[in-house]
């Protein structure tokens, strides 16, 4: 599926497919109860990252963390410091995307799964 058809995917307005959004979904999941971190309490930031993440995959071919800017994203994927799971959290255990929370974090919830919220985004 290309980026242009992924901009009104059945799931709503720049959103990416179902399929990509599983596979993210399910490694969050994953990645949450194997290192013992959590959701947030707000499940709407939680649903927008693994949608971030998802539209990267498959756009990229990575799941490029969404929370930051990049000049050149091709580049950033290959660098691989903000492919999820990035250096940051892998060394210091620091999410700034606010994705997998550690209790010492504001705002951590107590889920491992995510419960998706529907979430608009803007074109
Ligand atoms: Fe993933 Fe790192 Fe972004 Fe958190 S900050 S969502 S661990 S890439």
């Amino acid at each position: 599926m290309t980026s242009t058809e992924n901009k009104d995917s059945v799931r709503g307005t720049n959103k990416s497919s179902e399929k990509s959004f599983e596979i993210m979904r399910k490694f969050s999941e994953a990645y949450a109860k194997r290192t013992g971190t959590y959701f947030c309490a707000d499940l709407s930031i939680t649903t927008a990252v693994v949608e971030g993440l998802a539209k990267h995959k498959e756009e990229l071919g990575a799941p490029l963390c969404p929370c930051r800017f990049y000049e050149d994203k091709e580049a950033e994927v290959k660098a691989s410091y903000w492919n999820c799971p990035c250096v940051p959290r892998q060394e210091r255990k620091e999410c700034h995307c606010m994705l997998f929370l550690t209790l010492y974090n504001p705002h951590p919830g107590d889920r491992q799964d995510l419960e998706i919220v529907e979430v608009k985004y803007e074109e």
